[in-house]
């Protein structure tokens, strides 16, 4: 069959100056093929190869696994332009050609898909490469290896869980052990031949097949099992993790082998144009001398870090490959990751992408590039540059240094590594990630570290669980590095004075020996691992804005911090406020809120318990009203601090919420038994009162109960209360010269008439108290938005609100029909089942919750058009529901103190985004 106009181009090439296809084509050939067009295209060393696109994955599966009539004839073509540039021929018995046959999606996912090398090698093939290369040794250690990872890849023989047998490892460590050596790379081209015997055998003792010789027949069946690894369970759990959709398949690279296992000229490595952990320039990474592949990160030999021996090893190779990362981050004006080898000195270019790296770094190397003229400010904010969720690590504790210098003058620091993720953290030693797990579903706080001496994408899900991770192998692009910066946790890689002992489920550190259960502090900056728990202190953000113990002048990381910012603040249009109270006012000040969104008032009635339950047991109005006032001075003081720290700023106050049985219930009178008593001497009623009043107040759906608005409708006494206390103190400061700007919010409102019959009270108060003090101050009065009844009359409701406030917690459990305290048990199996695409409590249900917030902007400013409305919900520091509430038209989002640097930073690139 030859090729037609109607046919698909499934097959592009690349490799000897030039290619097919370039860096913008990322959707069809997967990054990985993309930058190796690339790579080929700007002159950089790549050997040939072609890619075969994600579209024939997706025919792939569209079609039972089977392929276009036209790929073959495409895929042939390809193999001859590989042979012609690199001079050899695949499957010749007398210079055979080698190949690799890798995966490659768009984004990439560490380990979660499978690479096959050496493809072309047999019995006779292998004598030929022994012959041609000179190096029986490495010929047959390249045969075993091809034996290994077709056997586990194409063949079904790789160990999925923990208690099966590993075939290959495993003889090939009864015969090190047998021929007394330590490494693979020290067995002859003799042992190897018996090594190379044994996993044959093996392969036909497990699956009743021979292992194919047919080079032909290996392609194949390496281009069915890449593909087939798109749909294989880990990588489908990753891709849920990060979000990747699986329609986007993957790309499937065939390459011509360059060979770092050709002797002590030879090496392969893994390298970051710039450290990602914390964000420091220079060329960094791991190599291996005389080794292939995996063996760098697979932790089988030790690597050596490429910033420490390299340059003496092989200098100039060193000097290429620095060479070579300057050339790629100027061209991708981006930190690259790069996988390379080098044979025979020449230096060979396997891939390159854009390096992951830890929020702490991603915010240095942003602001660095764009100091160093490479990027502008408005690239640095890209999403993709700064994750605005990254932000979080710079915020977080640290050890505090002088516990750190007390445990270590105690004799507790163990050892010091690689500090692959930034951070501080403290927990309890499992070595599994099945452990992991356990020790989780018994404690859902439990504090752990992973200690391993390499990871592998079977650990996932208990990294995720893991405070910290901490290696033995691997450098700064092992496995667990590169997945910690991912996660955003704490991360510490080839600490090898460990020795790990999973059989005892011990780890020994010169005579120390821990074991599972006993805790540890590892501090990702330093990368020192301190046995038992050391105290942490505070970021050097937090030392500058809130604690005020250092100052900006000495904080590198907080100049870089607020550069970003300000950037930041330039280009963002949305307002960020605060979910505050008054303790918390001045930090969230100091975070730059710009007001606060949501005050909660009910914490200062927790605090005076006794008047409040005074208040409940009332019977009668007068004593009610006087229980009532008994509150006002301390809700009064609350207000003037608050104001105070928002001076000029305005100030959301939400009315009382909570039912009224979280302040008085059985719990209450069980927990203290002389409650009910002193209760009844307190009120003058009975005993037996008290307990007939708790018994009204027991609820047994309190969500939808006795709460919100309708606590004031039927306590009108306590609505007039708070109004008086809010605008009591707005008066007295106003006098005393400070701007103050109330912003009165009545919760859970339904019906325009609730709004309306609380709105009056408060305005009624106003009035008085603006008489009273003989002052009067501007102040709104509106609602929060948080049952669907209120999203779809927003236009009733809006007659008579001044602004509104999405509810999104009480909204979203309204809307769903879901508690946000009982979706635990299912929310889990909800995700893995693709049911919701996030957890809708923390990032805002867009079609669902979103449309009535949609119906609810319309109704309100179909009424007002400029009614001013925002969101006080937990979804206002989540930087998806950020951008939503951007591109809904909302004036703004309000968040905990800690994440409005978050928001800012969604804001902005939300904002950048529509421009
Ligand atoms: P992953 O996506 O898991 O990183 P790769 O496809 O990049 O898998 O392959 C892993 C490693 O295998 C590479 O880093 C490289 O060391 C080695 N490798 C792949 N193809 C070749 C090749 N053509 N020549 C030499 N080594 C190769
Ligand atoms: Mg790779
Ligand atoms: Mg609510």
């Amino acid at each position: 069959m030859s090729a037609t106009a109607t046919d698909t181009k499934y097959v592009y090439s690349f490799g000897g100056g030039k290619a097919d296809g370039d860096t913008t084509m990322k959707n069809l050939l997967g990054g990985k093929g993309a930058n190796l067009a690339e790579m080929s295209n700007i002159g950089l060393p790549v050997p040939a190869g072609f890619t075969i696109t994600t579209e024939l994955c997706t025919y792939y599966y569209d079609h039972d696994r089977s392929y276009p009539p036209e790929l073959k004839d495409q895929v042939d073509s390809a193999m001859r332009q590989i042979e012609e540039v690199m001079g050899a021929k695949f499957g010749d018995s007398e210079n055979p050609l080698l190949l690799s046959c890798r995966s490659g999606a768009r984004e990439s996912m560490p380990g979660m898909m499978d690479t096959i090398l050496n493809l072309g090698l047999n019995d006779e093939t292998v004598q030929a490469l022994a012959k041609s290369s000179g190096n029986e040794a490495f010929a047959y250690d390249s045969y075993r290896r091809l034996i290994q990872m077709y056997g586990e890849v194409v063949m079904g023989m790789k160990p999925q869980a923990k208690e099966d047998p590993d075939y290959f490892e495993d003889i090939l460590e009864k015969k090190k052990h047998e021929f007394g050596v330590e490494f693979d790379s020290q067995l002859t081209a003799e042992n190897l031949k018996e090594v190379v015997a044994q996993f044959k055998a093996k392969v036909k003792e497990v699956t009743g097949k021979d292992f194919p010789t047919d080079p032909n027949e290996q392609v194949w069946g390496a281009i069915s099992a890449v593909f087939g690894s798109w749909m294989n369970d880990r990588a489908m759990v990753y891709r849920r993790e990060y979000g990747i959709p699986h329609e986007w398949g993957t790309a499937t690279n065939v390459q011509a082998m360059v060979f770092g296992n050709l002797g002590d000229d030879c090496a392969t490595g893994v390298g970051l144009t710039r450290d990602c952990a914390i964000g420091e320039p220079g060329f960094n990474g791991d190599y291996l001398i005389n080794a292939q592949g995996e063996d760098v990160v697979a932790g089988i030999r030790a690597p050596k870090r490429i910033e420490e021996t390299l340059a003496q090893d092989m200098p100039e190779a060193y000097e290429h490959l620095d060479k070579i990362g300057k050339t790629l981050e100027r061209h991708y004006k981006e930190v690259q990751d790069i996988e390379f080898t080098v044979q025979k000195g020449q230096v060979w270019m396997l891939q390159t992408r854009n390096a992951k790296r830890t929020g702490f770094a991603a915010v240095k190397i942003a602001v660095d590039l764009v100091n160093e003229g490479l990027i502008t400010p408005e690239e640095a904010l890209q999403p993709k540059r700064v994750p605005a969720d990254g932000l979080n690590q710079l915020l977080q504790p640290l050890f505090d240094p002088s516990a750190k210098k007390q445990a270590s003058e105690d004799g507790h620091l163990l050892t010091k590594a690689i500090n692959a993720g930034p951070g501080a953290a403290t927990g309890q030693i499992v070595f599994h990630a099945s452990d992991a797990e356990e020790e989780y579903e018994k404690d859902k706080n439990v504090q752990m570290i992973l200690v391993r001496r390499e990871t592998s994408p079977e650990d996932l899900r208990g990294m995720r669980l893991a405070k910290g991770i901490l290696t033995a192998f691997g450098g700064a692009s092992s496995h667990a590095a590169l997945v910690s910066r991912q996660m955003g946790k704490t991360c510490i890689v080839g600490a090898s004075e460990l020795d790990i002992d999973y059989h005892a489920g011990t780890v020994t550190v010169g005579d120390k020996v821990l074991k599972a259960g006993d805790w540890i502090s590892i501090d990702g900056f330093t990368g020192e691992v301190f046995e038992g728990k050391v105290d942490t202190s505070a970021s050097e953000i937090i030392e500058v804005l809130i604690n005020k113990t250092k100052k900006p002048e000495d904080a590198p990381i907080y100049q870089r911090y607020s550069q970003l910012m300000e950037w930041v603040d330039k280009h963002r249009t949305l307002n960020v406020r605060a979910n505050t109270e008054a303790d918390e006012a001045e930090k969230s000040a100091a975070f730059g809120a710009e007001g606060v969104g949501l005050c909660r008032t009910e914490h200062m009635f927790f605090s005076r318990l006794d008047d409040m339950r005074e208040m409940i047991l009332a019977t009668d109005q007068a004593t009610r009203e006087a229980a009532v006032m008994k509150l006002l001075p301390h809700q009064k003081e609350d207000f003037t601090k608050l104001f105070e720290a928002m001076a000029g700023k305005p100030v959301t106050i939400r009315l009382l919420d909570p039912p009224l049985h979280e302040f008085l219930s059985h719990h209450h009178l069980e927990e203290d038994p002389d409650l009910a008593h002193k209760l009844a001497d307190m009120t003058g009623k009975s005993k037996e009162d008290i307990h007939r009043r708790v018994e009204e107040l027991a609820e047994s759906n309190p969500m939808l109960g006795f709460r919100g608005c309708r606590l004031g409708i039927v306590y009108p006494e306590i609505t007039a209360m708070q109004a008086r206390a809010i605008f009591e103190a707005a008066c007295e400061l106003k006098k005393s010269g400070t701007e103050v700007l109330p912003e009165v919010m009545i919760p859970l409102a339904g019906f325009a008439a609730e709004f309306k019959n609380q709105a009056k009270i408060v305005r009624e108060t106003a009035a008085k108290v603006f008489e009273e003090q003989g002052i009067e101050i501007p102040y709104l009065v509106g609602t929060m938005i948080e049952i669907p009844r209120a999203a779809l009359t927003a236009d009733e409701i809006a007659q008579d609100a001044e602004f509104f406030s999405f509810g999104t917690n009480d909204l979203t459990q309204t809307t769903l029909g879901m508690s946000r305290d009982d979706y635990g048990p299912f929310i889990t199996k909800y995700r893995e089942a693709d049911i919701v695409p996030n957890d809708p409590f923390q990032t805002v249900d867009q079609s669902g919750v979103g449309k009535l917030m949609k119906i609810g902007i319309e109704g309100g400013r179909g009424v007002k058009s400029d009614l001013k409305i925002g969101i006080c919900g937990e979804h206002g520091g989540d930087p998806n529901s950020v951008m939503f509430c951007h591109r809904a038209g909302l004036n703004y989002v309000s968040c905990s103190p800690f994440r409005i640097p978050i928001a800012k930073l969604a804001a902005a690139q939300v904002a950048l985004l529509a421009d």
